[in-house]
């Protein structure tokens, strides 16, 4: 029996555990932190080998095959060791993917992943297929494969996932866009970042469709110097496109063969031009999976936002907050200001990746009144706003900051947490800094 080990005992490794052990290998996981209980009940009750708190040598060096979660880059030492030994080291996705042939759709970009494939995912529901929504999102990919059936699978996969897939294929890929971020995991050279990406096409024939904005540079110079066998599909907000989407007047329009599909933008459920990609990306795959304008429109018009992504929290005495705590890079944080109409208090900082906020200035400038800095360290914001914006506070709470924008704002402003950074200085995670966020506005 062939010696499958796990690096890794969260959502993902734990998925791809479970289904080694319906495929009969031998498996074993193995974690160098805490496995959270979840996960370990999990293991008990599907009844596979782990360990938690170090990686023991003898029982990962002898496995015919590893598989690695996405959270652990490739230069950590067991991964370097595996790979030495010359044992195949792929991802979920890759192990998963061996075992289903369901039709498809992949999402990856650096931003408005999670919006895309919930808008999928929603459309396809919505139409009545048989559709499981995985990847980075929810349930593992990996578990639904060993313990459930469906016809299609919409899938968000983050570049660390597709570092580690080489037979997998999509039926449909789409990127939604590609801006620096991350960075660190891939040398700091943008290059493998984009080239990461671009992974999602790999194995894909005339047959597929690849689904890209076509307004975005980094993509589309990649594109060009690339062989993608795939039929293209780009969706625009500047030009008018033959096959794929693109905006004219106020109207979206998706076409797809002979086949064209138009929408009022006013009528999409989700605000900002960020969100008009979005949605337009999400159409496109939907006309490709053959479902009728009548169910597009109806599901781009009834689509909830996904929480913590320009989220309306709550309107008090006519000042608006929103909790965006998902934008942790600079271009997120640039839509999120882009699509507000209103004077905005902005709560912004954390950790930061290496930020430049340059392309920031020109919006700050034009709306934001006050700057609100959340973080440890908020030297680079004050550098890069302090001589625009003549309020500026730190705080180092969500209570703080909620309570000092309420101070600043006036009937008819927006307070909005769009933080351009990473949350772990302040917080457990984006999610903790949201709801947190959230718990605040609610106490005012
Ligand atoms: P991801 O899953 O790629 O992180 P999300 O859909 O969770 O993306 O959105 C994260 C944040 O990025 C949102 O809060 C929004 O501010 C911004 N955003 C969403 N879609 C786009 C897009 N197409 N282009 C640029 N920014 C976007």
């Amino acid at each position: 029996m062939s010696r499958i080990v796990v690096l890794g005992g969260g959502e993902s490794g734990v998925g791809s555990a479970v289904l080694a052990k319906v495929k009969g290998f031998d498996v074993f996981l193995s974690d160098k932190g805490n496995i959270a209980d979840k996960y370990v009940d999990m293991l008990k009750e599907w009844d596979i080998p782990y360990e938690m708190g170090r990686h023991s040598e003898e029982l990962i060096l002898n496995a015919d095959e590893v598989i690695k979660s996405p959270g652990i880059p490739t230069s950590a030492p067991m991964v370097q060791k595996v790979t030495e030994k010359g044992i195949s080291v792929i991802s979920e996705i890759e192990f998963a993917g061996r075992y289903d042939s369901a039709r498809k759709v992949c999402i990856t970009g650096s931003n408005g992943k999670t919006t895309t494939t919930s808008l999928i995912y929603h459309l396809l529901q919505q139409a009545g297929l048989n559709v499981g929504l995985g990847g980075n999102i929810g349930k593992s990919y990996a578990y639904q494969v060993a313990t459930e059936q469906h016809d299609i699978y919409v899938l968000e996969l983050s570049s660390f996932q597709l570092d580690n897939v080489y037979d997998f294929k999509a039926d449909i890929a789409i990127i939604t866009n590609i801006t620096p971020d991350h960075l660190d995991r891939y040398d700091y050279k943008m290059e493998n970042y984009v080239k990461s990406k671009f992974r999602i096409t790999r194995n894909m024939s005339a047959d597929d469709c690849f689904i890209f904005c076509s307004d975005d540079e980094i993509t589309i110079n990649h594109l060009n110097q690339i062989v993608v066998k795939a039929r293209k599909l780009p969706f625009s907000q500047k030009t008018e496109v033959e096959q794929g989407a693109f905006v004219k007047d106020d109207r979206m329009i998706v076409r797809y063969k002979d086949q064209e599909c138009d929408m009022y933008l006013q009528e999409l459920a989700l605000g900002g031009k960020h969100n008009v990609y979005n949605s337009m990306a999400a159409a496109i795959a939907a006309k490709v999976m053959d479902i009728d304008n009548e169910h597009i429109r109806e599901g781009l018009a009834t689509f909830q936002a996904v929480e913590h992504r320009l989220e309306k929290v709550l309107s008090i005495r006519d000042v608006l907050y929103i909790n965006d705590s998902k934008a942790t890079n600079v271009d997120s944080a640039w839509y999120a200001l882009e699509c507000q109409t209103r004077p905005v208090v902005w709560i912004v900082g954390g950790t930061d990746k290496g930020n430049d906020y340059s392309s920031l200035v020109p919006l700050v400038k034009e709306k934001v009144k006050a700057v609100i800095c959340m973080g440890v360290d908020n030297r680079k914001i004050h550098e890069a706003f302090g001589d625009i914006v003549s309020e500026m506070h730190d705080v180092t709470s969500a209570q703080d900051a909620v309570k000092t924008a309420s101070g600043l704002a006036s009937a008819g402003d927006v307070v909005l947490l769009s933080p351009c950074c990473a949350s772990f200085d302040l917080f457990r995670n984006y999610e903790d800094r949201g709801r947190q966020f959230k718990e605040a506005v609610r106490n005012l």
